[in-house]
């Protein structure tokens, strides 16, 4: 595979940007390799810098779940754009956007838009800290809420992949009020909660795990941490930024048929553009400046581009059959992956929920970040590099899920289990 452009581009941007790169997993260290540089997208497909083609499964992290360049999301930005890029004053697509989140997600009456995930977690946790006058708040070990200081504890993704065990510049006061307990562990929820519940002002985590590779939620798990929160007065948020309109057009939250109080989005409703989402019930959103005296702002929150992103991506989520769709391409694809590892007697751990993906390299199962940890990371690294010669753009981590798209078609899964056939048999 040619590679001397992108070589090129990455030496020029390890000059000009920490590691080369403007977010830590893309530069492909733990897998021993270098990042490619991508020129354009088209479908479920991308093309890097070199001219070479890949299918990809990383979909921008999980945004695009129509594909890369869907007309109907490329039309409606070009559209937004011919009015004009930014005001810094309401308009009408905010409202748009806002009334396709609350509609789809149940468990929501109000949405403030924002520009990240990590800016819609960081709020959350403001608001029910503001909201319930406490301080500490409760994670899980391997789930990732984003870069904010008191969230950088036991975190998922960049940070498990880099072994960073917390961050330097994170203040130890910062994250002395925040515990992070094992993901999936009911009876640790429930002693914690015993113990000081009344301190708590909120459970955040992720209801179907993405950032230590996929670990779906044990039955009872998310039904034991909405009963001990509403026990307690604290709040439970969900972090939907990766689940959100993913796992179901409602959220992990109608998948599994709980009703947090607070929920974080991002990625997907924002179809490809920054954007970043906290919403809930009236009377919790209602603290939130100016109606209440929580603060937060953002001078490109709400951003039209953005906006006319969300709202065309969201319209064709809602076509019949979407997830449907998309969750038997999945099945089809984890399947597959599942009996070709079986054929060459490699242990592995596949998990699925909907259109979200993982798969470990350890016999499993894979319940929490310890068991994740288990997995075979140099057999890892040589399945990324043997997949990506033979066309297929993985997550460089193995703490990481994978995605699939609406424009991933037969041929695409067909070539993508050809491949894993070849890198299988080689390792
Ligand atoms: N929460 C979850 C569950 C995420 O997966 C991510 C990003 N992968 C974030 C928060 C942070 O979002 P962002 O990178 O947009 O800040």
């Amino acid at each position: 595979m040619k590679r001397d452009r992108s070589t090129a581009l990455f030496k020029r941007s390890q000059e000009l940007i920490p590691g080369g790169v403007n977010s830590p997993v893309r530069a492909c260290r733990s897998v021993g390799t270098q990042p490619l540089f991508i020129e354009s997208g088209e479908g479920c497909r991308l093309f890097d810098a070199d001219g070479n083609a890949f299918i990809d499964y990383i979909g921008s992290w999980g945004p695009m779940i129509v594909g890369h360049r869907h007309p109907s999301v490329t039309a409606a930005i070009s559209a937004a754009m011919e009015k004009g890029t930014s005001f810094g004053a309401p308009t009408e697509l905010e409202i748009e956007l806002a009334q396709c989140v609350v509609d789809a997600i149940d468990s929501l009456e109000m949405v403030r838009m924002v520009n990240s995930g990590t800016e819609a977690t960081m709020s959350a946790i403001r608001l029910a800290r503001g909201f319930t006058g406490r301080d500490t708040i409760i994670k899980f070990d391997g789930c990732y809420h984003g870069h904010a200081d008191t969230l950088l504890v036991e975190a998922g993704s960049g940070v498990a992949t880099l072994n960073i065990p917390g961050s330097p510049g994170v203040p130890e006061a910062f994250v002395s009020h925040t515990l992070s307990l094992p993901y999936n562990d009911i009876d640790t929820v429930n002693k914690v909660m015993a113990q000081q519940g009344d301190r708590i002002a909120c459970i955040i985590v992720e209801p179907v795990a993405g950032n230590m590779g996929l670990v779906p939620p044990r039955d009872g798990f998310l039904e034991a941490l909405r009963e001990a929160t509403a026990k307690s007065g604290a709040l439970l948020i969900f972090d939907e930024v990766m689940t959100g309109f993913r796992v179901a057009f409602g959220g992990a939250q109608q998948r599994y048929g709980i009703t947090p109080d607070l929920s974080c989005f991002g990625k997907i409703i924002g179809g490809g553009l920054p954007v970043g989402a906290y919403g809930g019930r009236k009377d919790i959103m209602a603290h939130i400046a100016p109606q209440g005296p929580v603060y937060q702002a953002g001078t490109l929150s709400g951003n039209p581009l953005a906006m006319a992103a969300g709202i065309a991506t969201l319209k064709l989520l809602q076509a019949p059959g979407f997830y449907e769709n998309l969750e038997a391409k999945a099945e089809r694809l984890i399947v597959g992956l599942r009996d070709l590892a079986k054929k060459y007697d490699i242990p592995v751990c596949c998990n699925r929920v909907g259109a979200m993906m993982g798969m470990f390299f350890t016999d499993g199962p894979v319940n929490n970040f310890a068991d994740a940890k288990t997995s075979n990371l140099e057999r890892f690294s040589l399945y990324y590099k043997g997949m990506l010669e033979n066309g297929i753009f993985l997550a460089p981590s193995q703490f990481e899920a994978f995605f699939i798209s609406a424009a991933h078609d037969d041929a695409a899964i067909d070539s993508t289990l050809s491949a894993a056939d070849r890198v299988f048999g080689q390792l």
